[in-house]
């Protein structure tokens, strides 16, 4: 696989090197300048395989050129070894529940099969490696769970003061090797601090140590998005072969949404997706002037979307080469305010016994709105409704209940907590003492 940069730069690099930098020396993210191709077999035996098989296929045709495929099935297996099932919700309405991974979010996926990827990308041999993430509540956790027990690494947790709950953010800072950053700050500075160290390390890399990105501005952790989208179109042809399928995205840095449109790019049968935003809608104003204006996110009730500057838009423009037309007949954006919000998560629990956390209700009510009667829809569900708990119990008056075995991690002393103002230089400050 050759990539480039969406930023314009015309140097080209190999996959590993995408890998190792995170993010390109030009600020852009790096993009396959072709997807490889499917086998055949895939398409053909699709509703009768199971997610770890599909998960296999997919990950031996993107990295099958540098991981032997012996190994990515081992890591496949071990990566995804929870249950993602279909549950109908209504009439023509399913969710996909990408939630059952250690810590309760569709972040696992990504975080889970990065983590044991990289070693085998990015082989470091005895050099330390600082893994850094900005976290707007789930992504902290995920990751940190996923590098917990890698070798000589440190996961740097960057998240805005005030703006997590106790429960997100002992999901991280009770890690071994996590250095948890609350940053007197917004997320979308949270998330331009961590890019712009990954970006100057790339540009002129440090001799002692790997950085690299585990946002989904890092390939690694957004190519496995795409397995999903085969896993949830797979069950769904189970149940009803020759449906036409709708997918609804609950979105934020649209790293889930780009992974959908690489999936149908390499041909999932998709018919078209749904993109549903909260109040902070920069990507539905995207599709409808083919503006890109980013602007100061808003707090909303479905916070893990609370994103005004999504770094994944600069890969669906790539995708798409700017033609908004082709655009617009694959994608279609949804705002939602908190009360539509609000409103379907109380419907779902009264009408169809669901409780869905802010996120995934987003995902549901957008495909409410917007589904045509001869189509089938998959709300991507994001999170399991205990991680947005306080949020669930206010709207519904219902307490959700962990899973089986899940214990909630306990909270960490504030002496494990590093607190910065939002400036390159204290982190700066933070990174140099792992050299
Ligand atoms: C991160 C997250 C999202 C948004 O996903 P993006 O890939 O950033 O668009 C939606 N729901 C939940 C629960 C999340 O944690």
């Amino acid at each position: 696989m050759i990539l480039h940069s969406t930023g314009g730069d015309s140097q080209k690099v190999s996959l590993p090197q995408a890998i190792a930098n995170g993010i390109a020396p030009d600020g852009g993210l790096y993009m396959p300048d072709t997807f490889p191709k499917l086998p055949n077999a895939l398409f053909n035996n699709l509703p009768d395989m199971q997610l770890q098989e599909i998960a296999f296929v997919i990950a031996n045709t993107l990295f099958g050129e540098v991981v032997p495929a012996s190994e990515l099935k081992q890591i496949v297996f071990d990566a995804l070894d929870f249950e993602v099932p279909l549950r109908r919700v209504k009439d023509r309405i399913y969710s996909c529940e990408l939630f059952h991974g250690p810590t309760l979010t569709f972040k696992d996926v990504g975080a889970r099969l990065m983590a044991r990827l990289l070693p085998k990308l990015d082989p470091a041999f005895g050099i330390p490696r600082d893994i850094i993430v900005a976290t707007s509540g789930d992504s902290g956790a995920a990751v940190a769970d996923g590098f917990s027990r890698a070798a000589n690494t440190r996961v740097l947790v960057l998240y805005p003061k005030g703006e997590l709950s106790r429960q997100q953010i002992a999901g991280f800072a009770q890690v071994r090797n996590v250095v948890a950053i609350e940053v007197d700050g917004s997320f979308d500075q949270c998330q331009a601090m961590a890019k712009e160290v990954v970006r100057a390390n790339a540009a002129s890399p440090h001799p002692r140590r790997r950085l690299t990105s585990a946002n989904s501005i890092n390939l690694l952790r957004q190519l496995p998005g795409i397995i999903c989208y085969f896993h949830a179109y797979a069950r769904v042809a189970e149940l009803h072969p020759g449906k036409e399928v709708v997918f609804a995205v609950p979105c934020g840095n649209l790293g889930n949404l780009s992974a959908g449109l690489m999936a149908k790019t390499m041909g999932l049968p998709a018919k078209r997706f749904i993109a549903a935003n909260n109040a902070n809608d920069v990507f539905v104003e995207y599709l409808k002037s083919g503006d890109f204006a980013p602007r100061d996110a808003l707090l909303t009730v479905a916070r893990a979307m609370d994103v005004g500057n999504p770094s994944n838009l600069a890969r669906i423009i790539d995708l798409y080469g700017g033609d908004m037309d082709k655009l617009r007949a694959e994608v279609e954006g949804v705002s939602l305010s908190d009360e539509a919000i609000t409103d379907t998560m109380r419907r779902l629990w009264l009408e169809d016994q669901m409780l869905a956390e802010p996120q995934t209700a987003a995902a549901v009510g957008a495909l409410e709105h917007k589904l045509q009667s001869d189509e089938t829809g998959i709300a991507l569900a994001s999170a399991h409704p205990a991680i947005f708990s306080s949020t669930v119990k206010a709207v519904t008056g219902a307490t959700p209940q962990y899973p089986p075995g899940y214990s909630a991690p306990p909270s960490p002393p504030q002496s494990r907590i590093v607190k910065i103002p939002p400036t390159l230089s204290a982190l700066n400050r933070i990174l140099s003492t792992n050299s």
